[in-house]
């Protein structure tokens, strides 16, 4: 009997969830009863729940008209429980193949495969650490309301501005009791908890590891983050910047790489300085993080994240602990050197955002590449280095055939198709801003 069958068995399991993530990085599968679920033939679904917008829009000539479908196929390291389902029920992480056997290149997973395989090639690994901003707010169905946060335990107001507060975070104890149970159960490798500057406006480091599990993880935390607050009758909202008066929320990305055979951090040489792949990798982000900023900012939303100051990066500027920069390299021992990316928004696909920067990075290694100076003032006072908003940065991605050689050709077209679609859906929308300024003063 193969592994997976026996862990449902053994677990009587009643119901297994079967997921793959699509461009958005919400979970796309099935639910099937055990009994049902086929390890070696997988499941069907249509190749185009990957690529279906954030409005329920098809974007034209991605898949073929046909609609054809798609075989998943688990993989067998992702199989766990769902902590809060009332039965046994067990979820696992699927990757996307076409009938021939070749893997469906719109995938996100693959997308992140393809990339830790150009590592894998010079006998390294990507090793990553994200972080985690998210709000919390009270339940509100309403578009046009403002966001507020929740009354916490002591029913005291949550006024905000509550940077490392621990009073804050303990008024959501019992939120956070759920949220650290769910991750246990999950394995979810999620280290420190922090109040960050907004209001109710929590962060969750994750400990390092292996990039495609660290995805897999971000994946499943985010739905678990959600479940467990709308379980306490809360909203929590990976939105990048949900409230036009607080800071944004970010998934910033701790990268290094090690060499497979030594264990060794490339990032440093044997006499502890900074090795020529740690300035190249910088330099790599420098040169290609404006045109996969899409990839880091995926909505018009994520935008009015990257703005000066809130600790939000607005340029390529790097520094060795520089909050202004958005490639920061935080202090720390030779073995433990590291390049943190802020760019990302934590509205990101985390396995696109991890394949980026990890692309960025290889292509700078590969092209010897040199950074600029590192930066020791401010880099808000330079200029703005990314497109200021989504339509200029699917033009950007679109034009870099560099990105598109190692993300893949399908996958960037389909990406920007995808976004040029959201994009125009809501370029349609007006605002309430329009009617009250515009309505009767033209
Ligand atoms: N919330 C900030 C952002 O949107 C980051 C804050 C921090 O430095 O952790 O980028
Ligand atoms: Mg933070
Ligand atoms: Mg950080």
């Amino acid at each position: 009997m193969s592994l997976i069958s026996e862990w449902l068995r053994e677990r009587r399991i009643t119901e297994v969830e079967c997921v793959t993530p699509d461009f958005t990085g919400i979970a796309r599968g099935k639910i099937v009863p055990r009994e049902k679920f086929n390890e070696d033939e997988g499941m069907r679904l249509p190749q185009v729940v990957l690529v279906q917008t954030v409005t329920g829009e098809y974007a034209e000539n991605i898949t073929p008209a046909t609609d054809p479908d798609m075989v998943l196929i688990p993989d067998p390291n992702t199989i766990r429980l769902v902590p809060w389902a009332k039965d046994p029920v067990a979820q696992v992480i699927h990757d996307c193949f076409h009938f021939d056997g070749t893997p469906v290149e719109l995938s996100p997973r693959y997308v992140l495969r393809r990339v830790l395989k150009l590592y894998e090639d010079r006998g390294w690994e990507p090793v990553v650490a994200p972080e985690m901003e998210f709000y919390i707010v009270d339940i509100n169905r309403d578009p046009d309301l403002p966001l507020q946060p929740p009354l916490g335990r002591t029913g005291r107001p949550e006024t905000g501005r509550k940077a490392y507060s621990i009073d804050a975070v303990n008024e959501y104890d019992d939120l956070f009791e759920d949220v650290y149970d769910y991750c246990d159960a999950q394995g979810l490798q999620i280290d420190t908890l922090i109040h960050e500057v907004g209001a109710c406006q929590m962060e969750i480091n994750f400990l390092h590891g292996n990039a495609l599990e660290l995805a897999d993880q971000i994946f499943l935390f985010k739905r678990t983050v959600r479940e467990a607050a709308i379980r306490h009758q809360m909203y929590a909202t990976f939105m990048a910047k949900p409230m036009e008066n607080e800071p944004g929320s970010a998934m910033h990305i701790h990268m290094s790489v090690v060499d497979k055979t030594t264990g060794k951090n490339v990032f440093s040489n044997d006499d502890g300085l900074p090795s020529e792949v740690f300035y190249q990798s910088i330099a790599g982000m420098q040169k290609y993080f404006p045109a996969v900023i899409s990839l880091f900012a995926p909505f018009v939303n994520s935008y009015r994240r990257l703005t000066r100051y809130y600790a939000a990066p607005i340029n390529v500027q790097w520094g060795f602990d520089n909050r202004t920069c958005g490639i920061r390299v935080p202090h720390s021992t030779p073995a433990a050197r590291r390049i943190e990316n802020r760019v990302p928004g934590v509205d990101c696909n985390p396995y696109l955002a991890l394949a980026a920067t990890l692309a960025c990075g290889y292509l700078g290694i590969v092209e010897n590449l040199k950074p600029s100076e590192p930066l020791t003032g401010d880099a808000y006072s330079l200029p703005f280095a990314f497109e200021r908003g989504l339509e200029g940065a699917i033009t950007a991605l679109a034009d870099c055939k560099p990105i598109s050689d190692v993300l893949g050709e399908k996958f960037i077209q389909a990406y920007c198709a995808v976004k040029q679609a959201e994009y125009v859906e809501y370029a349609k929308v007006i605002s309430p801003w329009e009617r009250k300024h515009l309505l009767l003063h033209v």
